[in-house]
């Protein structure tokens, strides 16, 4: 695709998470359906360690969709004072019952937590975050059983900015396991050819300047400059960055890009909602293939 074939008016087109986000629900709500038919109703547990805001709203929000969809969630509020081998306890009693299809536990855990030996501790297929090292490797391998919702979620709206990814140069802004690597995964095997920068990368700037793609996952408010953007352009922008006045922002300074690129997402409502819909559609994934498993 040249930046030419792209849709490039006025402004950059909007990308809008909040509309396909509902459109990804539609399908899971009548898998969910058919699910409940074959006599499994998909049950998402979700674990949230302490007392932190942020996390209480996300929780909430997942649970709400959930529900929404006909999924059922079993929920698991721990104390901010636990320990990484009673929280290592649950996730065990929660992989061995058969009634739960996903496990969510939210992050960021409290510093004594071991998240990293929680994480590992959840069974593969009920991770349906996709932030397993199993289902890592699987997807880098090209054999994807759970992708990462973050980076799923981007390449939908992708898919929904109609672009043609082979050959293209694709930018990724971050490296977390969660994002930037998964991301780089599925933009890889969709043939673009890609540039993953981070906080050691010389001259961000310039990369920025040659992408066609830009996804930016680093977690800094405006810290891409509009003016960096290449016409025509295709920007998602993951960053979700809480300002002082309590404003969401992402890491790419919208009022700059939007006169640059063919197609942006906003923060809030692009990357968010995809988020949550994909890991509606892990979940009800997940349910599925536990159905179709013999005892
Ligand atoms: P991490 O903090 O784990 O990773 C941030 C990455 O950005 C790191 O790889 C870091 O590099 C890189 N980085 C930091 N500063 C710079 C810089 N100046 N130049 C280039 N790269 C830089 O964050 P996450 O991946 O978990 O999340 C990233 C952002 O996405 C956050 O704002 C988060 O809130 C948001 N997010 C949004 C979601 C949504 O649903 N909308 C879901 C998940 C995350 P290095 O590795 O060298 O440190």
């Amino acid at each position: 695709m040249k930046n030419a074939d792209l849709p490039h008016t006025e402004g950059a087109r909007i990308l809008s998470g909040k509309l396909l986000s509902e459109q990804v629900i539609d399908r899971v709500k009548a898998r969910v359906l058919q699910c409940r038919h074959r006599g499994v109703t998909p049950c998402l547990a979700v674990v949230l360690v302490g007392d932190d805001p942020a996390s209480h709203i996300y929780v909430r929000n997942k649970e709400k969709r959930a529900r929404e969809c006909g999924i059922s969630t079993v929920d698991h509020r721990l104390d901010g004072n636990i320990s990484t081998a009673d929280v290592l306890a649950l996730v065990h009693m929660l992989n061995d019952e058969r009634s739960v299809h996903g496990i969510l536990v939210q992050l960021p855990l409290p510093r004594q937590v071991d998240a990293e030996r929680v994480l590992l501790a959840i069974d593969p297929h009920k991770d349906v975050d996709g932030f397993h090292p199993d289902n890592l490797g699987l997807l880098l391998a090209g054999h994807a059983r759970f992708v990462a919702c973050t980076p799923k979620g981007c390449m939908r709206l992708l898919h929904e900015a109609g672009v043609a990814l082979a050959g293209l140069r694709a930018l990724v802004v971050g490296r977390s396991n969660i994002v930037g690597k998964p991301m780089a995964a599925l933009l890889m095997h969709a043939d673009a050819t890609v540039t993953v920068a981070h906080s050691r990368t010389r001259d961000l700037a310039d990369e920025v300047r040659h992408a066609d793609v830009l996804v930016a996952a680093m977690g800094r408010p405006h810290a891409i400059r509009g003016e960096w953007i290449r016409p025509g352009a295709v920007v998602i922008d993951v960053g979700m960055n809480r300002l002082p006045d309590g404003k969401v922002v992402g890491d790419v300074e919208l009022a700059g890009a939007v006169v640059r690129a063919a197609a942006i997402t906003p923060v809030p409502g692009g990357v968010g909602p995809m988020t949550i819909a994909c890991l509606m559609e892990n979940c009800v994934e997940a349910a599925e293939r536990f159905n179709s498993t013999p005892d």
